[in-house]
């Protein structure tokens, strides 16, 4: 019998890119007892940090000698425009390699004020076996999050791409072993979720699993560790996050339609802290949709390989449906479609859904709820602050935000009002590597990326007590 394998197509215009094999249930804790012996062995974890940090810093030399290859391999699989893989996605991926290699020194952990004839103190030691399940999103730039800070801190890793985009992953395993990591402590599972994923969630051996994904999925790998070995685990999920115009809005004049544009659109909106939601003071309602439709309407859709496409392809047809019928649903609710709201024609094969801009929703409705992971955006309007509160938190999820208004008071009042584990004020921005980035409620459950607190996920602490005789 031949091995089930995963046909690869092209979101750009559904060709066959290639065969990718489903890592069965065996073959995953194969791999994990394999990961356990590397680990065991010291090879890796028995380094000095500064040792670790010098073949991560060789990695991301690598990867920016293969930027070209990356880039191509997630604008193919992903169906991501190559401009936006060349210039945002590789860079901030071998950044995070960098980053993490050169802090993995510049910890500390604590001494106790335990009395004179003790000395306690604690450290963070690696779990061991770790893994990690990525999303198709950001194939190479979700799993240099994870890769990063679980291997300075000598863990051995098991990642499992998603399953439609595991070929930049695995051009990272390749570079880091040409970087000089030890055989074993860095395994690319290739797979889908019912088989590869499930296995890795139920794995006995791993100590701790880091999810980056849907919230449904991430419920499922939740019970799964419960009902295992209660392996830790972090979530962080899908987001419909708020981008907040308060009055005073339209002075930050081009960048204010341009930051809106980028958080709603960027790879085609199928981004975590997408800003899919827009909440517009009334007094600049009609200019802000009229001005934002506009530029919404005028991104250049196109094939994901030509640099000047701006906007892509999603995923799949069944993608593509989920968005249009949600702008259906909306529009039989007496929603005004003001741009957008259908699949267009732009490469054979290929699904492209125009920018869309809907205002008029009514409250509550499903479109204001539902997670799209698309180009679909909505305009709600408030007349007062708290208001604005009230409809960004109206949502299962916490993902992130955008505060658009130059007053202190208003921008303190909603960035700490807004139910979210990020937010950025006068821009959209996940900010840089040194901000913690994790979401709340729905969005997230536990865990931390980017920053120092990214080594929370892949350490834990120990308390050392020594008794000892003055
Ligand atoms: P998904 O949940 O469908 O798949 C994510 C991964 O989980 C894939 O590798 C998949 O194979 C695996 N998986 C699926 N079922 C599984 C199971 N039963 N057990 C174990 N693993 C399983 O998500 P997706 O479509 O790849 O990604 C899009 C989602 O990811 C969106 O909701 C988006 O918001 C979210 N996302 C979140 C962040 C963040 O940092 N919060 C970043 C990127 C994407």
């Amino acid at each position: 019998m031949t091995a089930p394998t995963l046909t690869l197509r092209s979101p750009a215009d559904g060709t066959v890119l290639g065969e990718t094999p489903i890592t069965s249930a065996a073959e995953v804790h194969a791999a994990s007892r394999r990961a356990d012996e590397v680990f065991r062995s010291r090879v890796w974890s028995g380094r000095t940090p500064r040792e670790r940090a010098s073949v991560l810093l060789r990695l991301a030399e690598l990867m920016a000698r293969d930027a070209e290859t990356l880039a191509r391999l997630d604008c193919e699989d992903a169906g991501k425009p190559i401009t936006e893989c060349r210039e945002n996605d590789v860079p901030s991926a071998i950044e995070s390699i960098r980053w993490f290699a050169e802090a993995v020194d510049k910890q500390y952990g604590t001494t106790t004020a335990s009395g004179p004839d003790v000395l306690a103190f604690t450290e963070r030691e690696p779990f061991g076996v770790v893994a990690a399940i990525l999303p198709w999103n950001y194939p190479l730039a979700m799993a240099a999050w994870k890769v990063g800070p679980a291997l300075a801190a000598g863990n051995s890793l098991i990642l499992k791409p998603a399953d439609a985009t595991p070929r930049s992953v695995q051009h990272l395993a390749a570079l880091a072993a040409e970087a000089g990591l030890p055989d074993g402590v860095l395994q690319v599972l290739p797979g889908d979720g019912p088989t590869t994923g499930a296995a890795l969630a139920e794995d006995p051996l791993i100590g701790a699993l880091s999810f980056t994904g849907s919230t449904a999925t991430g419920r499922t790998i939740l019970a799964a560790a419960a009902a295992s070995n209660l392996k830790r685990v972090s979530l962080e999920m899908g987001g419909k996050s708020p981008q907040i115009l308060m009055d005073d809005a339209l002075s930050f004049g081009n960048e204010l339609i341009e930051g809106m544009v980028e958080s709603a659109f960027l790879t085609s909106g199928q981004n975590c802290t997408a800003g899919s939601r827009i909440l517009v003071h009334r007094s600049i309602h009609d200019e802000v949709v009229t001005r934002f439709a506009a530029a919404a309407a005028a991104l250049r859709v196109g094939h994901p390989a030509d640099p000047a496409t701006q906007l892509g392809p999603v995923l799949t047809a069944a993608a593509a449906r989920r968005m249009t019928d949600a702008v259906a649903q909306a529009d039989r609710e007496g929603a005004t479609i003001v741009t957008g709201g259908t699949e267009i024609d732009v490469v054979p094969g290929g699904h492209y859904v125009a920018p869309t801009v809907v205002t008029g929703v009514a409250a509550g409705s499903a479109i204001t709820r539902q997670e799209l992971f698309g180009p679909i955006v909505t305009v709600q309007a408030f007349d007062t602050r708290d208001e604005a509160i009230a409809l960004a938190n109206d949502i299962p999820y916490g993902l992130a935000a955008s505060v658009w208004t130059a007053r202190l008071d208003d921008a303190l009042a909603l960035a700490r009002g807004v139910e979210a584990g990020l937010v950025s004020v006068g821009t959209y921005s996940e900010g840089d590597l040194a901000v913690p980035f994790g979401g709340w409620k729905q969005s997230g459950f536990g865990g931390v990326e980017k920053s120092l607190r990214a080594f929370e996920q892949w350490t834990r602490e120990k308390s050392i007590w020594i008794r000892h005789r003055p």
